[in-house]
This record gives structure tokens, C-alpha cells and sequence, in this order.
């Protein structure tokens, strides 16, 4: 159901909605501004009401303008190449009993009855649940690079190929990689950062971030230890490997729109700016 702004009102924990009157929120409106509209769902037994607000409220610009690397991962969510981080995010796999459980309750309740009704809204629920926790951790961190960083170097994961592999696809999935992508550069769009992403065969694990040497380190080895003395954390060394692949990638980058500015009209600059851009979010 969609609402015009003049018949919907905001005031504290309530909304007043056309047809349905005045109903009370489980929380207050974050956002200060007009309510343009509303847009009532349902899902998992919940109703929920989702209000679009003109605001002036938007992301800070990068702070201190610097690199980062980062690295994602299963056991640890994201490794950056400052040494910080986010730890790991597997709600699923928490609660994968519980769903289990409830999936097996809900299979020998018998079809149209009340009961069988109560056990899917549970699990529902539950999934809805898992889902949000999911996202607000992935949220958090795509804030924290978006306005931190200025330049953002992640790995472009062959997803699609990986979850080929059944073992690994639910922890992947899990740790929300596609939204992770999804987050980062919407913000990054909001703040004047920028997501490069690096060269899919481009081996940041296997490199030494400290003279660039190439190791066989399988995924169960968790350090790398190199003839040149470097003794590290695997994703910690990713990172490290991957933001200075990003500021290579942008080096050349530039460097190819100061070749094209150089040799073509002012007119065609803008042109060329957009498709280098794609090129190397592809690569
Ligand atoms: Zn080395």
C-alpha cells in the first residue's frame, strides 16, 4: 500500500496511515524530515511500515582520506589492512539446529491445520531474525570503510564458482559477501570514497606482502611464513597484499585519464572517465 505524504503523520512511536487510522511503532523515526510516504509489508507474521523521508542527514565524507585493504573471510569476517577488522558474522550455522528443528516440527504437523500454521510463522520468524542480525553487522561495516577510508581495495571473490562447493556455499552465503559488495558501494557512492576492485587472479593470499615472494599456503594453513623473515596472519596479509594491489590498480587508472585527457577534446573526457571507471570495476 502506498501513501501520500499529506495523509501520513509521524508523531513519536505512532503513524497515522490512511484507511488503517493511527498505529503504534516498535520504535521511534530516526530520520528528522518530511514523510514523503509509506509503504506497509508483512513478512514473517510482522507488520511493518516503511517511511520514505526527504532529510538532510547523509554520510560524512571520508575521514582521513587513506587506503585500506580488505580482506573477507569465513573465519573472521573482514580483515583490513590496518590490522583492524570485523570478526565473523555466522548466525546461520548458530542457529542452524534450531532450524532444523523447527523445519522437522513443522514437516509432520498436519497440512492445514492451526498448528502447522503456528510451526511455519516460528520458523519464519526465526529465518527473518537470523536475516536481520546479518545485515546489521554488514551495515556497521560498510559505514565504518565508507567513511573511514577513501580508497577501498576488496577482492572481486568468484562467488558463483565457490558456491559450487556445497560445504562452503552456506558459510559464504552466510557471511553475505554479495551484500557486503551491494553496501559498500552504495555508501562509498555517499561519501566520495572509492571501492576498486582488485584483479580476480591476483594471488593475495599466496604473495608475501614483505618482498612479494609466492608460497603453495593451503586454505587450513591460518600464517604465512616467508624466507624473508615475514611471519603473519594469512588475511592479514591479504589485506596489506590487496590494498597495495587497489593503489597500483588506481595508479594506472589515473594515469590512463591523464593519457586521455592529454590526447582527447575536454568533451570526450567525461566519456572516457565513465568507461576506464568500468573497466576497472570489472577487471
Ligand atoms: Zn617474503
Amino acid at each position: 500500500m502506498n501513501a501520500s505524504s499529506h495523509a501520513v503523520q509521524v508523531l513519536g512511536k505512532t503513524v497515522k496511515l490512511p484507511r488503517c487510522g493511527v498505529v503504534r511503532m516498535r520504535e521511534e523515526l530516526r530520520f528528522a524530515g518530511r514523510v514523503l510516504g509509506a509503504t506497509v509489508s508483512r513478512t514473517a507474521d510482522g507488520w511493518y511500515v516503511a517511511l520514505a523521508v526527504e532529510t538532510e542527514e547523509r554520510l560524512k565524507a571520508a575521514e582521513d582520506r587513506g587506503a585500506v585493504g580488505v580482506d573477507l573471510g569465513i573465519r573472521t569476517l573482514a580483515t583490513f589492512s590496518d590490522g583492524s577488522g570485523a570478526p565473523a558474522l555466522k548466525p546461520h550455522r548458530a542457529e542452524h539446529k534450531r532450524i532444523v528443528r523447527l523445519s522437522r516440527s513443522l514437516s509432520c504437523k498436519q497440512k492445514g491445520s492451526a498448528n502447522r500454521a503456528k510451526a511455519k510463522a516460528k520458523l519464519a520468524r526465526l529465518h527473518l531474525r537470523i536475516a536481520n542480525v546479518r545485515k546489521d553487522a554488514l551495515h556497521k561495516l560498510t559505514t565504518t570503510l565508507a567513511t573511514k577510508y577513501s580508497t577501498i581495495g576488496i577482492e572481486d571473490l568468484n562467488v558463483s564458482g565457490m558456491l559450487k562447493n556445497g560445504r562452503l556455499a552456506r558459510a559464504i552465503a552466510d557471511a553475505g559477501f554479495f551484500e557486503f559488495r551491494r553496501q559498500l558501494e552504495y555508501k562509498a557512492a555517499m561519501t566520495g570514497a572509492q571501492v576498486i576492485v582488485i584483479d580476480r587472479f591476483y594471488p593475495s593470499s599466496k604473495t608475501c606482502s614483505g618482498c612479494g615472494a609466492i608460497h603453495a599456503i593451503t586454505l587450513s594453513e591460518r600464517v604465512i611464513e616467508c624466507g624473508c623473515g615475514l611471519k603473519m596472519d594469512r588475511d592479514l596479509n591479504a589485506a596489506i597484499n590487496i590494498r597495495r594491489q587497489a593503489l597500483a590498480q588506481h595508479s594506472v587508472e589515473r594515469k590512463a585519464l591523464a593519457d586521455a585527457s592529454a590526447t582527447v577534446k575536454p568533451a570526450s573526457v567525461k566519456q572516457k572517465k565513465s568507461a576506464l571507471h568500468r573497466n576497472v570495476q570489472a577487471a
